[in-house]
């Protein structure tokens, strides 16, 4: 190899390293718009309050939990790191309150709430607590101690992961700390797993649905949210005050993978503030009748003709911050001259209950014949 030939490599090793630097001090710039609707007297917040960082199981510094809520369209977070199990003790402080403090400023800087919170991790039983005043109060306490601890300090308590190393099963000392006041919510969503079996639980044990992502590795950019499992808090105010009085009054919705658990209430007005159907009346034209409808949201409706009118049927998506024709098709021989006034849907990627899809009913005249 020439001299010049050497020079001419070291220059471009050089300036493929400036390169390489000046893409690692540069932070991600992008903000990805999650459009929610707001309801009626409610702000939508969008949340993830299962985090880790290097603190105890995860693989990140906190402020990358803040740059990545950011990234992703959050509006609030909680990291939660275990009060038990610190496996990077040797190399980072096992001092909780360190997590909030680090974290806090980026927070700020960003417009992202940041709820201070633990994982109380007691062999296979895990509640995250939430609004807590002393992170470290809680190691080396058995479950029911710690809880007592946290409801002590006012925290939000919600039972992580229901079925994660064992049957989905609401076990004695869930009910004991249950009628106790401590168990306030219930992940039916962690990571890309549904928990369908703690679904009944959420009406009769008056629980607060929640869905996190329970992150330790860094969380990858191309996951849009919804993707990402997301908690929707309807607020009052925008505030950690709003979120906690939200969650208490059980007003909250999980979202994962283009489905969303809620109550009816909750879900129907997610429906509304998102959907505009833009015709008031359609007709059979041929045998197709086509319901066009303005998707001004982030989230997917997948809509589902069911009961009336009775002579059509039909299913479709109305997609995601788009117009979407819902395109309904008559049997072989449509009632001549029947005339419905109403259109009775089934969203069925909205879930108000085990098994039930959320049902619509849409003041759309459709006329069989001109
Ligand atoms: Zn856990
Ligand atoms: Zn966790």
């Amino acid at each position: 190899m020439g001299r010049s030939m050497i020079k001419r490599l070291l220059n471009r090793l050089f300036t493929a390293a400036v390169v390489l630097l000046a893409a690692a001090a540069a932070p991600a710039q992008k903000r990805a718009l999650v459009a929610v609707p707001d309801l009626p007297g409610y702000k939508t917040l969008k949340c993830d309050f299962h985090l880790h960082t290097v603190f105890s199981d995860g693989e990140v510094w906190p402020t990358t939990r803040v740059m990545e809520a950011w990234r992703d369209g959050l509006d609030a977070i909680a990291i939660t790191d275990h009060d038990d199990y610190h496996p990077h003790k040797d190399d980072v402080s096992v001092n909780l309150a360190r997590v909030h403090q680090i974290a806090l400023p980026a927070a700020e800087r960003a417009g992202i709430l940041l709820v201070p919170g633990v994982e109380i991790s007691k062999g296979d039983i895990h509640f995250n607590a939430l609004f807590v005043t002393d992170a470290n109060a809680f190691t080396g306490l058995d479950l029911t101690s710690a809880l007592t601890a946290a409801k002590k300090q006012g925290a939000f308590l919600f039972w992580n992961h229901p079925g994660w190393r064992g049957p989905t099963v609401w076990q004695p000392v869930i009910e004991a700390a249950h009628k106790d006041g401590m168990v306030h919510g219930v992940e039916l969503v962690n990571g890309r797993t549904f928990y369908a079996e703690a679904f009944p639980w959420i009406g009769p044990k008056k629980l607060a649905i929640l869905a996190n992502t329970d992150a330790h590795a860094p969380l990858p950019a191309e996951q849009r949210l919804g993707q990402r499992p997301v908690t929707l808090v309807f607020a009052r105010s925008a505030d950690l005050e709003g979120i906690r009085e939200a969650l208490t009054a059980r007003r909250t919705v999980a979202w994962m993978d283009d489905h969303l658990w809620g109550s009816a209430e909750l879900l129907k007005g997610l429906w509304e503030g998102a959907v505009k159907p833009l015709t008031a009346e359609a007709r059979l034209e041929g045998r197709i009748v086509r319901l066009p409808f303005r998707n001004g949201s982030s989230i997917p409706f997948e809509a589902q003709l069911v009961g009336k009118p009775t002579w059509l049927t039909g299913k479709g998506t109305i997609h995601p911050q788009s117009e979407s024709v819902l395109a309904l098709r008559a049997g072989p021989v449509p009632p001549g001259g029947e005339e419905a006034a109403t259109v009775e849907l089934e969203i069925t990627n909205l879930h108000p209950a085990p098994g039930e899809n959320l049902r619509l009913t849409l003041p759309v005249r459709i006329a069989a014949r001109k």
